[in-house]
């Protein structure tokens, strides 16, 4: 097995910064379907030149790399155990690459184990085929579209569908409420895997394993073939739109398995997997661990590029904002602007929003940038350098960001998905703004940033730092402003009421 390792650290690298060509292709079709210079299409630009960037550069398509998820098939006789020792060795070499972000978090301790490995981390399943190959898939998920994630105990009572029932009526409700509920939290246009059946636990496991099918192909079970297709076509009449802006392209795949189940219970486990759906997979000689072919893409074949044009257009409207930011600026600025940040920023996720409840601040916030984002950094030399670092799922600070702004003087939240109504409040009362970036585009936003200058709070972990930043020209769009608008309400409500007319049953 003098290979394993190098094909596993390969797979690992291919899988974090190169889509497989199937989602290359619903994508491609999602940014055409979209309206010319809406924000969602604007949002589509950015996504498409991250995908071109991340493959030119092997950098993470998105910083979030996910829980790395292997599912491996082994002839009999082939060393299981060997395996896995080499695929956490593999991790860990990826991850001290930056092609993974450090991503095991101790659940007691809230310790990062800075190297992607720890009780449970990462998740690997072995099962014997009667091939003489070894296969491994790899899926790399991140936690945005993870929290997504829905599983619904039917009969229920959705939100705009009425009463989902025990038949196939009531799973498409389901489904349609799953895409609904996700919005831009999950970075749409996303995927969907349902499992029709099966108990809790492995109704969710069988949801993701219906993600290792490709977009492209069609269920063999004709029933399940229609409901793909049916909710296809009216998940995209929603209006969600990529990131949520509002749009025609909500949705790129959905796949449908079913399981029996116990007499009673009736579960429909969904699993919502973002744009940047990254899988791949690879056959290994048994003997040398040698790769001998690639699943769901063939390297023999040139990559395409992705991007229209030059990438994100720019049409001369676009405001431009340097920190410190004053009341002024921000109250004059309205939801639909689209803002170029040049200066410094800080980053802020869950952990600095829990610290600065209590405690202040290690850096002067007023007027600040505070970006929602937990990047990808490795340090060379004495310099760290910015490898991925997309924004992250705003709505998770809901319960802390009003009071943050109202306390430190924070003029602009960066992240992405929205916040709620407490958030609202607060920006319109101290005049601030959130803006929102586009989710997972980790090596467009990386490309923004001209320097580290420093970090607060390390002993947090790298995603979880407070990492100061000078960037220039990072593109965001406002969503919420200090008027009391917010884009992500207003799309919530307009896709509720789409939704309300998709409850009546199929004919
Ligand atoms: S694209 Fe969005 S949901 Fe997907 S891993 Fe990245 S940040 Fe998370």
């Amino acid at each position: 097995m003098e290979f394993l390792a190098n094909s596993l650290l390969e797979l690992i690298v291919q899988t974090s910064t190169n889509l497989p060509p199937d989602v290359r292709a619903a994508m491609s079709l999602a940014a055409n379907a979209e309206t010319p210079g809406t924000q969602s299409s604007q949002a589509l630009d950015i996504i498409l030149s991250n995908i071109d960037m991340a493959q030119q550069d092997e950098g993470p398509i998105c910083q979030d790399t996910g829980m790395p998820t292997f599912i491996v098939h082994t002839p009999v006789g082939v060393n299981q155990i060997r395996i896995k020792a080499a695929i956490r060795e593999a991790v860990a070499e990826a991850t001290r690459l930056g092609k993974l972000r450090p991503n095991s978090v101790d659940s007691l301790t809230g310790k990062n184990s800075g190297n992607n490995l720890g009780e449970e981390t990462p998740v690997a399943h072995f099962e014997q085929w009667e091939q003489d190959e070894i296969e491994i898939k790899l899926m790399l998920k991140g936690g945005g579209c993870e929290n997504k994630n829905i599983q619904y105990s039917v009969p229920c009572n959705l939100d705009h569908l009425g009463r989902a029932d025990r038949n196939l009526e009531g799973v498409r409700k389901c489904i349609l409420h799953a895409v609904w509920q996700a919005q831009g939290q999950g970075c749409a246009p996303g995927a969907l895997g349902v499992c029709i059946g099966s108990d809790r636990a492995h109704g969710y496991e069988l949801a993701k394993e219906q993600l290792f099918r490709t977009l492209d192909d069609v269920n063999p079970d004709p029933t399940l073939a229609a409901l793909e297709a049916e909710v296809m076509a009216e998940a995209n009449q929603l209006g969600v739109g990529a990131m949520g802006f509002g749009g025609k392209s909500s949705l790129i795949g959905c796949k449908i398995g079913a399981a029996n189940r116990l007499p009673a219970s009736f579960f429909v486990s969904v699993a919502y997997e973002c744009w940047a759906f990254r899988r791949l997979g690879v056959r290994l000689d048994a003997a040398t661990g040698a790769i001998t072919r690639w699943i769901y893409r063939d390297p023999a074949r040139a990559v395409e590029r992705m991007a229209r044009g030059e990438g994100f257009p720019l049409t001369g409207r676009e405001v431009m904002l340097t920190p410190p930011l004053t009341e002024a600026q921000m109250r004059a600025l309205k939801v639909g602007d689209v803002v170029l940040i040049s200066g410094e920023m800080y980053t802020g996720r869950d952990n600095v929003h829990a610290f600065l409840m209590k405690n202040a601040p290690p850096a002067d916030l007023n007027g600040a940038a505070l970006y929602h984002c937990g990047p990808v950094m490795l340090k060379e030399g004495d310099q760290w350098m910015v490898k991925a670092a997309g924004p992250t799922t705003s709505i998770r600070e809901e319960p802390y960001q009003g009071d943050v702004i109202r306390r430190y003087g924070v003029r602009a939240v960066i992240g992405k998905g929205g916040m709620g109504a407490k958030t609202l409040a607060a920006l319109q009362e101290c005049g601030a703004v959130y803006l929102n970036g586009i989710g997972g585009a980790a090596q467009y936003y990386a490309r923004t940033v001209e320097k580290v200058l420093g970090v607060h709070l390390m002993e947090f972990g790298i995603p979880e730092a407070m990492w100061h930043i000078r960037v220039k020209n990072f593109a965001a769009i406002v969503t919420m402003d200090a008027h009391g608008n917010s884009l992500h309400a207003d799309v919530e409500r307009e896709t509720g009421d789409v939704l309300e007319t998709l409850a009546a049953p199929r004919t």
